[in-house]
């Protein structure tokens, strides 16, 4: 059975702006279905790191913060830390990206929380019992929060083709240590040459399974490690770091898995924006020429339809040259942008996935929104 997935597109007058445009969007696509009624509401976003301008721009955050406060929730924004060490790997840091990046109460209306703590440890495990995941290590802001929204960049991604609603919900609410297990096969990994002795591993290890080798560099126990991902977090200098050895088969799968644990039994709704399509991930502190021009806004309650409506659309749409579809040689027009551009690694993975785990249906309705 297909889902209903609503789209309007970039075009505006005098007098019917982009906001006017989005609200009437989400009421088309039927957020006011959503029991909101003094209900804590998370607004799942990802902030963009610092000197990245592909981003999601708060504007449009902030019309659905006045929608879910107008339709009697407490609405915030919130994202998990990051796995690798940057401006968003622990919540101060991560807030004050934020903040940087024009997500603050003047500009949105409402507040950020980062969703698994201050150094990314604070999870809930959430039994799934799927092919690759039991439990799902969701924070516990995500796992806590009563009706679960998510506000997408649709974009590149250069490890799952795109990222678009399931990369948001399913990565992006990962803690630490879920990340680690989505990421990873294996521990994470200390390079000798590059550690200074500063102790801070040690110190964090929760299981003690770090200690200094003969060399007074930092070396792990692995028969103690649980890979929780803490010594990453805590290493200023590079020395720790996760070991991206997942297929992107596997890790498409898992990603497809972890999003089917956040939105169990919640209240949820799923916003993609098709605007700024860079080829790659807003985790970059840069953002290359996008792909595609901008193409819209499109929403529904299945984030499966969600994503194949936008991929479809954005495929749909003409290249923009001098942009990376020219880089990696000879690009169609009406080609696969996302495969031409990361061609080692296919969207469909997680799309399959997800409809395999009935999180929603790849086959959509699309419905034009003026
Ligand atoms: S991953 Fe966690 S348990 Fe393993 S060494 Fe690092 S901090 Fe310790
Ligand atoms: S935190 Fe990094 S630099 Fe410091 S001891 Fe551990 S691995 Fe070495």
């Amino acid at each position: 059975m297909s889902s209903k997935v609503y789209f309007t597109d970039m075009r505006t007058k005098p007098g019917r702006n982009m906001y006017d445009k989005l609200n009437h969007l989400i009421h088309q696509a039927g957020i006011e279905e959503l029991d909101m009624k003094d209900k804590l509401v998370a607004l799942k976003i990802h902030f963009g790191e610092p000197g990245n301008l592909a981003y999601l721009r708060p504007n449009y955050a902030a019309v659905i913060v006045k929608k879910v406060k107008a339709l009697g929730g407490k609405p915030f924004l919130t994202d998990c830390n990051t796995l690798y060490y940057g401006r968003r790997s622990n919540a101060v840091d991560h807030l004050e990206a934020a903040m940087e990046n024009g997500f603050n109460r003047i500009a949105v209306g409402c507040d950020v929380i980062i969703a698994d703590g201050l150094t990314g440890s604070d999870d809930e495990e959430i039994p799934v019992n799927l092919k690759h995941t039991k439990t799902a290590k969701i924070g516990s802001v995500i796992a806590d929060c009563d009706v679960l929204i998510s506000l997408n960049h649709f974009k590149g991604h250069e490890q799952t083709g795109f990222g678009g609603a399931l990369k948001n919900i399913g990565m992006g609410c990962g803690s630490r240590k879920g990340k680690m297990e989505m990421h990873s096969a294996s521990k994470p990994k200390i390079k000798e040459e590059k550690c200074v002795s500063c102790g801070m591993c040690i110190r964090k290890c929760p299981m003690k399974a770090i200690a200094y080798n003969e060399n007074l560099n930092a070396q792990i126990d692995y028969k103690k490690c649980i890979g929780c991902g803490q010594c990453v977090a805590y290493c200023h200098y590079g020395a720790a770091s996760a070991v991206y050895d997942q297929s992107a088969e596997i890790l498409n799968e898992k990603i497809a898995e972890y999003a089917l644990a956040v939105l169990k039994n919640k209240q949820h709704f799923h916003i993609n924006f098709m605007m700024n399509i860079s080829p790659d991930c807003d985790c970059w502190d840069s953002n290359d020429q996008a792909i595609a021009p901008d193409v819209g806004i499109a929403a529904s309650f299945d984030p499966v339809a969600l994503d194949h409506a936008c991929v479809d659309l954005v495929n749909a749409a003409p290249g923009v040259s001098n942009s990376k579809l020219d880089d990696k040689g000879d690009y169609e027009p009406g080609g696969d942008k996302f495969v031409h551009v990361h061609p080692d690694v296919h969207w469909k993975d997680c799309l399959k996935h997800a409809e395999e785990i009935k999180l929603g249906s790849q086959a959509y309705k699309l419905i034009k929104v003026n």
